[in-house]
């Protein structure tokens, strides 16, 4: 069936029905196997110049930010997603990643900490901690691409009624109904 655009719109009450998802995964089009159940977010537009919140607001503005993002997401409950072999490695990997990251920087910081305390001069644990303090955000990056809609390619529309899928595989697209 063919689809517009290389993107599937699946209603939300489908993709939240166990054993209604196809068998292959969308991202490589393989046999399933694992079926994973998740939610999934919609895209949140953050209204407001953000480089206005600079300054004595940044934490106010943060504050709405967040407000905001919390008032306009919609969120889908997904029962029993496709994942392949290959998507389930992927995935590990970049969760192994990100762990590895912020734990290995939460080590470094702490363990620099504690080492200064005990110790005098040296100096060069200070950059041991500084480099642990910046490893741990950067973890995030693996953390996003390890993620279920970064993974899948899927999101849920902004009103919340529906799942789009960008660029599924073929074998993904075949197996759901041709709603758009
Ligand atoms: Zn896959």
């Amino acid at each position: 069936m063919p689809h517009h655009d290389g993107v599937v719109t699946l209603p939300a009450e489908f993709v939240g029905r166990p054993g209604s998802l196809p068998r292959h995964c969308s991202r490589h089009g393989l046999p399933a196997v694992r079926q994973k159940d998740f939610v999934l977010q919609s895209k949140v537009k953050i209204k407001g110049n953000r480089f206005l919140q600079v300054g004595g607001r940044g934490v106010l503005g943060m504050a709405e930010r967040l407000d905001q993002h919390r008032r306009n997401v919609r969120v889908a409950d997904v029962k029993g997603w496709p994942l392949c072999r290959k998507c389930t490695r992927t995935r590990a990997w970049w969760l192994t990643v990100a762990s590895v990251l912020f734990f290995g920087g939460l080590a470094a910081f702490a363990g620099a900490l504690i080492v200064a305390g005990v110790t005098d001069g040296m100096p060069w644990l200070a950059g041991v901690a500084v480099a642990g303090f910046v490893l741990m955000p950067l973890s995030a990056f693996p953390f996003v691409l390890g993620s279920l809609p970064r993974l899948t390619g899927a999101q849920t529309s902004p009103d919340g009624a529906s799942v789009i899928v960008t660029n599924p595989s073929e074998a993904f697209a075949a197996e759901v109904p041709s709603a758009r």
